[in-house]
């Protein structure tokens, strides 16, 4: 989310006719996106912040502006603690010093790949979670809105739209008509240019069989699900207020199985809950060796202030203990994505591709594998038929059509 509203931000100074700068000691402007949601992101952007202090001491006319979910309605304590910054607007509010614009600002040349937020906050309350406290309510974007903001990043070069929301499953209970995720993606599949479509994050509580039934139909939507567990454990789960069971996740991933068998199922994980007995973490590495997710994002428990579970809680897993299980999550995670990538060696796969690096091209797979080629073409934004030659756990290396063809020639 702060990544794609990173992006937003860009593009509206742009507009205002400012230019990246080369490096931070040579920006007039600085904008810092913070992100709470842990304490580790929170005490790097703390950092950053006494960095900047040092900047503006030697560079008194430059602009320092904070924003992100460390803002709150709080803005005097804010200023009290960090003078050096000249403005703050909270998470996803346009620069208000800049004036106002109709609509949102995009980017002029967007890469092959671009957001597009459906929805801002969250309704559920997980009982860790800081996010419906930074962004408030949900609230749904105007339907036609989105679809004439696809439309025009299409026009502009965009080939893929991944679309954001905390829980894309409630997209639209707030509008009129209440259209959903899953007519969404059937109005944007119509798209003429537009090659994939993607969505996250899935709220196991909410997706549906119409939702699934659309993955399955539409050829735009990638087989592609964020789906986040959380943990394995059915007392874990209940303590952070997920509204689901592992059992109910298990036969909704069968279900969704069941109808799109290629499908990628990724997920997240927090180790070391309030309560995660050795015997629960169990569960949870057990869960994860039956299902075998495409990936695994995993964090370890950090009591945010003001929540539920930090109120409530006591934090009794010792940060060395959360440590370990969170290594051993990786671990194990490791081999299932090592196993599974291995098994494509020899197979052959469309990709989207996005840029270079290392000399070489990459792209990703609908199912979201990142693959890298060689080609003297400039392939960015194409559709390219690779073969995959070579796996690891985190991608794939692959060769083009062409090269098979020059190879077999030899
Ligand atoms: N809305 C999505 C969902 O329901 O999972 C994700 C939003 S949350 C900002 C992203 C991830 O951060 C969560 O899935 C969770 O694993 C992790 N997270 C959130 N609060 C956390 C906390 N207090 N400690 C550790 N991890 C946390
Ligand atoms: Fe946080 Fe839960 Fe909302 Fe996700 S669904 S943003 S974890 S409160």
């Amino acid at each position: 989310m702060n990544k794609a509203e990173s992006e937003r931000l860009s593009a509206r100074f742009e507009e205002q006719g400012y230019k990246p700068a080369e490096s931070v000691a040579g920006a007039d402007l600085i904008v810092l996106n913070s992100c709470v949601v842990r304490q580790t992101a929170e005490d790097r952007v703390v950092n950053k912040l006494h960095d900047l202090r040092r900047l503006k001491k030697e560079k008194p006319g430059i602009t320092l502006a904070l924003t992100g979910c460390m803002v709150d309605s709080d803005i005097a304590r804010l200023h009290k603690r960090f003078p050096q910054i000249d403005r703050f607007f909270k998470a996803g509010d346009p620069p208000s010093w800049l004036g106002e614009t109709a609509g949102q600002s995009l980017p002029r040349r967007p890469a092959p790949s671009v957001y597009v937020t459906i929805s801002q906050g969250c309704d559920n309350f997980c009982s860790y979670c800081i996010v419906p406290y930074r962004r408030g309510r949900e609230r749904s974007r105007p339907f036609t809105d989105i679809v004439c903001e696809a439309q025009e990043l299409v026009r502009r070069g965009a080939r893929e739209i991944i679309l954001l929301g905390q829980n894309v499953d409630s997209y639209g209970r707030d509008l009129p008509g209440k259209p959903d995720l899953a007519d969404l993606l059937s109005e944007l599949n119509g798209i003429t240019g537009l090659a994939r479509l993607r969505f996250l994050t899935n709220h196991p509580k909410d997706m549906g069989p119409k939702l699934i039934d659309a993955i399955a139909a539409l050829d735009k939507v990638c087989e592609q699900i964020n789906l986040p567990v959380q943990a394995g454990s059915d007392e874990i789960l209940k303590s952070m207020r997920r509204g689901y069971t592992v059992g109910d996740y298990r036969r909704l991933v069968a279900e969704i199985r069941d109808r799109i068998p290629d499908i990628a199922i990724s997920t997240d994980i927090i180790v070391g809950f309030p309560g995660e007995t050795g015997e629960r973490f169990r569960e949870t590495a057990d869960l994860l060796s039956a299902i075998k997710f495409a990936t695994v994002h995993v964090a370890a428990y950090s009591p945010r202030p003001g929540t539920v579970a930090a109120r409530e809680l006591v934090d009794d897993v010792p940060p060395e203990v959360k440590k370990a299980r969170l290594a051993e999550i990786e671990r194990l995670q490791e081999g299932i994505q090592a196993a599974g990538n291995a098994r494509l060696v020899g197979e052959t796969a469309d990709i989207l591709v996005e840029g270079r690096k290392g000399g070489k091209w990459y792209g990703r797979t609908r199912t979201d594998k990142l693959v890298f080629f060689s080609s003297d073409r400039d392939c960015l934004g194409e559709l390219v038929d690779v073969k995959i030659v070579k796996a690891s756990a985190w991608s794939l290396q692959a060769t083009t059509k062409t090269d098979n063809n020059v190879q077999e020639e030899k």
